[in-house]
Order: C-alpha cells, then structure tokens, then sequence
C-alpha cells in the first residue's frame, strides 16, 4: 500500500501525530488508493512557518519568471494528464472524459493564462493633482495564502487558487479535500518538478473539522482562499474575520436553466441533462432546477424522463459511463435523503431514487427527476449534490425569471430562448454570477471571471485574470519631484507652482 506524506519546506515528510488516513475508490470501495497523513495543528504550524520564511524569497523573484514555472506546470499536466486523469476518476468517481477535458484542461489554461500574467501584472498610472508629481498603483503579494477546496473538481480548483497566488508572488500551504489526497499530491508533484522552490508550495492532507481553524486563525496565514460548501463557508469567515484576514469563499449553489417556449427544443433537452446529471450532479453549477414553460412542459417532461432513464451508470473508467458514482457512503445516504423529503412535500417522483450501491458495489445514485415541484420545496432550495434534478413550471417570461431567483443563491443560472429580446431581458434579470444563454450551467470559460452572488459567494472571482485580483493587494505610490514640501489639493498646485 503506498503510504503518502506531507510536503513542507521541500521535504516530504510525515504528521507529526503519527496518524494515517486512507482514500477509497467509489465505485469500488474495497480498493484503496493510498495511505495519507492525518495532520494535526502541529504540521499546519509547520507548513505555515515553511511558507512563511520562503516567502520574501519567491516575491523577488521577478514575475516573468515565475510564470515560466506555470508554463512549465503546464506542459507537465500535458504529459500526465492521463495518469491524472484515471487517479480523478479512481479518486472520486466522475467519468474519465470529464477529469481530462474538463478538470486537467482548464488548470493547463490556467496555467498558459499565468504565464502571459507573469510579464503584466497591471498597475496604474493616475494623473497627478499636482505639478512635479507622479502617482502610480503597483501589485503586491498578500503573503502567505492558505488555499482549501473540495474533491468536486480536484484539479481544476486547486488551480484557480494556487496557479496565481503563486505568479501573484505570494506561497501556498495547500489542504486539499479528504476524499480526493491523491489528486492533491499528482498537482504537487507537477509543481515541484516544474521547478516551484522549496517552501513556495506546501501541503498538509487531513481532515478539515480537525485542521480548519488552526490553518484559517494561524499567525503567518494572510489569506485564505476557499472553495466548499456554506456551512464551512460561514464557519471560515468567521474565524478569519475574528483575525482580520482577507478571505475569498466560493460556496454552493442552486442553478436554474429557465426553458422557453420558443426554445431549441432538442438543445435544451441536451444541456439539461449535462448540466442536472454531468459530474452525477455534484457540481456548484449543477442545473437541479429546470424550470420549463407551460406550453411545453408536458413535452418536455416527456422527453427529458426518456433521456434520463436512458443514462447508463458505471464506472468512470468504462467507456461506455455517462454517469459515475457518488464520491462516499454519507454523500450516497444525504442525496437518498432528499428523496422522502420530495415526496413528502408533494413532489411527484417521475424516474430514479434509488441507492443502487447493493447492485453494483459502488456509491450509485439512479438519476432522479421531480416533477410537481413548487419554488419553496425544500428540493427545489437545497443543494443536493447529486443526480436529482426538480422541473418547474412558469406561466411567462416573467414568472420564469421569478422562479429561478427565488433562491438563496446565485451562482450560475442559464436560459433557452430563441428570442433575442428575452435573452437580455434574461442577463439582467437573472440575480446571478454567471449567465449561460442556450448552453448548459456547467463549465466556464478561461476569459471569463467566475464567482456568485448573495450565498454563492463573498464578492470575490476566479478563473483567469480576475484572480489576479483576488492574490494581490494594490499600492498607491505618489512621487513629489518638486522639492518644495506642499499640501495635497488641486488649489494648492495652482498657487505654489
Ligand atoms: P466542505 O465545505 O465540506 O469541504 C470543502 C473543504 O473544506 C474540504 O477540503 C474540507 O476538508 C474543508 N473543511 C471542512 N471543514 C472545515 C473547517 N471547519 N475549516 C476549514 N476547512 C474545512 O464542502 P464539500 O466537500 O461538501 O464540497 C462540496 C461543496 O463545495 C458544495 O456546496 C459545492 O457547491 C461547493 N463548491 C463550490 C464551487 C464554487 O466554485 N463555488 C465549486 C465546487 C464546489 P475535508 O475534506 O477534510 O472535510
């Protein structure tokens, strides 16, 4: 069995507690992956104090040249990316083509976008209120970036926080998620071979209720960055704000896709069930709201239940696996939960609900649809995370965009129309961080910035660029040339120049 260590200060090294944890395959639970170190807050304080004094270090080195780290982060994610890919798929179960062409591919452009990152790194200049002065804005490091993801996205996720808080100048203590430490050690694998030095980058694997609070509190953090659900999202806001440190959170979600009457029909069919069912339904931008107009709901629903009931489950290493199973035991038991909660409310069960781990050994979950369902059912306001997606339905334009805002959250909602006018009544309408227009909630481009809104998030985005934002802090520089000691003010330059 391989046994699996911390990296700190560029050593791999074991807890300091002396205790293991292991990560299992779901869709074949007897096999083990590896062993894991179960940290204790002394090896965060460890990996924290490592950050810490490699630091100053990986600031001055010049930004261009930590982004030809990235492109070389880059090309090795090329030449591993299968190995990876099968270890995503081992890990946490999700079908091999979406680990490789989803997960791999986006932290290869994050990657590519760092580089090009790495020899602009914008500041500012601002035209001065005064003669004989210059003002400027330049980017600094925040610190020590302490980065926390789930198992969802094991890769893609991991990048969007470590990639530019790395360019950024800026070292990592990463924890990745429980289920998913051999991913986590692949990713930091690549980055050491690709030359990241000693101290820059530094993982701790463990359990986050035993670690998070010494890791989010600790003196030599700066920032958290993290990834995860909302309870644990609170619990690190809290905490960080007791020590005021600066805290980026990307949490969960409940996706609409709104359906209209004028909609492609069959493209909508297609980009409901990628988005409700892709990933087994256990993404933050999971489609698990579909709400359809009447004039076509009965359709529709129709089309959809033959299109759901014809998914074929399997491991996500056969070719044939549209849908893999969930990631462990208390995921399988929490998403068969909210099946009683369904009917309980009302809700018409239409196909699946079913644990189906008796029959094929792994963490399987019949993908479910829920017709019947009302805005205010608990099903059409808890993030499931799993393959079970409510329809809804909506008399208007109007009342559809209603619905899909009745929600606590706002991460990625999308709309099937062919009408342009509905489209941009749609973009501004939807109470949402991102807007998807005749394509499926899942997925986002590199371009473009990610993050949600109300309890999706805390204002912050990824993806891109737009992290470059999240793992700086701005300095206004002001340069008086004059020699003449003045106070600031328009006035004042007029008079004494
Ligand atoms: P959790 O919040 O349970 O876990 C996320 C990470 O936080 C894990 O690494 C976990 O460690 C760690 N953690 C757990 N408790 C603490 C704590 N007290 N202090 C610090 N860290 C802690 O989320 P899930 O694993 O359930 O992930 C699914 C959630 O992530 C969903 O809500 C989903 O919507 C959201 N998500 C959001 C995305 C976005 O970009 N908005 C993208 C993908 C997912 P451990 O694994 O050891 O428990």
């Amino acid at each position: 069995m391989n046994l699996h260590m911390n990296y700190i200060g560029g050593q791999w090294v074991p807890a300091q507690g002396g205790e293991t944890f292991e990560s299992r395959n779901p869709a074949r639970p007897s096999e083990v992956l590896g062993v894991f170190q179960r940290s204790t807050n002394a090896d965060v304080d460890a990996a924290m104090a490592a950050a810490r004094a490699a630091q100053p270090g990986w600031a001055d080195t010049p930004a261009p040249q930590r982004g030809l780290i990235l492109d070389r982060v880059a090309d090795l994610l090329e030449e591993r990316r299968d190995d990876i890919a099968r270890t995503i798929v081992r890990e946490m179960g999700k079908v091999y083509a979406e680990a490789n062409g989803f997960d791999i591919q986006a932290a290869i452009n994050t990657a590519r976008v760092m580089v090009g990152e790495g020899r602009r790194l914008l500041g500012q200049t601002v035209p001065s209120e005064l003669r004989n002065k210059f003002a400027m804005v330049v980017r600094e490091p925040i610190g020590v970036v302490g980065a926390i993801t789930p198992w969802n996205l094991p890769i893609l996720l991991p990048s969007w926080k470590i990639f530019p808080a790395l360019l950024c100048g800026n070292t990592v203590v990463f924890k990745p998620a429980e289920d998913t430490p051999l991913t986590g050690i692949k990713l930091l694998e690549v980055l050491i071979d690709a030359g990241v030095p000693e101290g820059v980058v530094n993982l701790i694997t463990g359990y986050g209720a035993e670690v998070g609070e010494r890791f989010v509190t600790h003196p030599k953090v700066d920032m958290i960055s993290f990834t995860g659900s909302v309870p644990t999202g609170r619990t690190i806001a809290s905490l960080a704000g007791g020590e005021l440190k600066k805290v980026s959170l990307e949490l969960g979600s409940k996706n609409a896709v709104v359906v209209m009457d004028d909609a492609e029909f069959d493209l909508a069919i297609e980009g409901c069930l990628w988005g409700g069912y892709g990933t087994s339904g256990q993404r933050c931008t999971a489609g698990s709201r579909v709400v359809v107009h009447e004039a076509i709901y009965d359709r529709f629903l129709d089309a959809f239940t033959a299109r759901v009931e014809a998914l074929r489950l399997g491991d996500g290493l056969d070719e044939g696996s549209q849908v893999g199973p969930l990631v462990n035991a208390k995921q399988l038991d929490r998403v068969a939960s909210y099946i009683g909660v369904g009917e309980a409310e009302g809700a018409r069960r239409i196909t699946g609900g079913r644990k189906l781990d008796h029959e094929m050994g792994g963490y399987f979950f019949e993908p479910t649809l829920f017709t019947n369902v009302e805005p205010t059912m608990r099903i059409a306001q808890e993030e499931i995370f799993g393959p079970v997606v409510s329809l809804l339905k909506a008399n208007s334009f109007k009342h559809a965009i209603e619905v899909a805002n009745a929600t606590d959250y706002g991460l990625s909602f999308g709309i099937y129309t062919q009408d342009v006018n509905r489209v941009f009544a749609a973009i501004r309408g939807l109470h949402t961080g991102v807007v998807n227009v005749n394509s499926p909630t899942m997925g986002v481009e590199i371009g473009v910035p990610f993050g949600g809104v109300k309890n999706s998030g805390n204002g912050l985005r990824e993806s891109g660029t737009a992290s470059i934002d999240e793992f700086t802090e701005l300095k206004s520089v002001m340069v008086d040339y004059s020699g003449v000691h003045r106070r600031t003010g328009v006035n004042e330059a007029a008079t004494r120049t």
